[in-house]
């Protein structure tokens, strides 16, 4: 039965949809639950929470951290995690800074060509919002040079592009850590992303399971069932949880449903949710 989806954006982070109206479409498609996993924000929750009272969909409050891994990057979900917990503001705040300096350096290069953005102005356009790459990829579509978000990640702003620029992360243990300090629990997100060999999965796998994580998102938008068992092999070898995601963006990620995934390969049991939360 379709009943959860475990990754989901607002546009506290780069998706489309307001907290409100997120919880609002998981409510048309018939979903039990879903999981608000905004990047490095869990200002979101609170107000979706709330709108999931009202709509009787059950909101678990998420985060989804970026972690440096070599010369790529990993994300970690993590989930159940207590939004008021004092462990989150040094680390989330360190993040916010990271990524401003890094966005302002991006505004330089980007000024260089003649291409202007103001950040205080984006910043208020997204209120409360983590600004990021998804943001200048909106502005390059409105400047009418990139077609996309896809495109202007592809030419401008994916790792090797010209306004690409890296910025600090925090290790997997961090990342971890944090999560399992504010209650939570800390799940890897869609391996199949970040394209290192097997013998790197391996060790984000070992690693991963010497600091605390609990699940494997082995469902995932766009994978399909050799992907899926692969995961699932690899989740029971390590003892995690299988989890189940889309990483919906509402309409900035518009081959993305909500629950279904791509061309409806996903289709998580509530169950999924109860598993992850029993893991001890
Ligand atoms: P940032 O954290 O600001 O560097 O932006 C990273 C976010 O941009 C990711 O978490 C994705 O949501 C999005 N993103 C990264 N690469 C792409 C891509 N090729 N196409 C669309 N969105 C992307
Ligand atoms: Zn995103
Ligand atoms: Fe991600
Ligand atoms: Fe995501």
């Amino acid at each position: 039965m379709r009943e959860i989806d475990l990754h989901v954006h607002t546009d506290i982070s780069d998706g489309s949809e307001s907290p409100e109206s997120t919880v609002r479409t998981a409510k048309a498609l018939g979903l039990r639950a879903i999981a608000v996993t905004d990047h490095d924000s869990v200002n979101g929750v609170c107000a979706a929470q709330e709108a999931g009272e009202r709509y009787g969909v059950e909101v678990v409050s998420g985060i989804e951290l970026t972690c440096g891994w070599y010369d790529k990057e990993v994300h970690i979900l993590g989930y159940d995690i207590d939004v008021h917990s004092e462990k989150l503001p040094p680390v989330l705040d360190w993040v916010i800074d990271e990524r401003n300096s890094r966005n302002r350096r991006m505004v330089r290069r980007l000024a260089e060509d003649g291409i202007m953005i103001d950040l205080d102005e984006l910043q208020a356009r997204h209120p409360g919002s983590t600004i990021g790459r998804p943001h200048f990829a909106l502005c390059l579509m409105e400047a009418g040079i990139a077609e996309s978000v896809t495109d202007a990640f592809r030419r401008f702003l994916d790792p090797g592009q010209k306004y690409y620029i890296r910025r600090k992360f925090m290790s997997l243990e961090d990342a971890v850590s944090l999560i399992i300090s504010a209650g939570g629990k800390a799940v890897i997100a869609h391996p199949r992303q970040y394209r290192i060999s097997a013998e790197s999965l391996t060790e984000l796998m070992e690693r991963g399971k010497a600091a605390g994580v609990s699940g494997l998102e082995c469902f995932y938008s766009g994978y399909g069932p050799e992907d899926t068992s692969k995961y699932l092999a690899m989740a029971s070898l390590y003892g995690f949880c299988p989890t189940a995601g889309s990483d919906w963006h509402g309409r900035h990620k518009p081959h993305i449903s909500m629950g279904s995934g791509i061309d409806g390969e996903l289709c998580a049991s509530y169950e999924l949710l109860e598993n992850l939360r029993a893991h001890k």
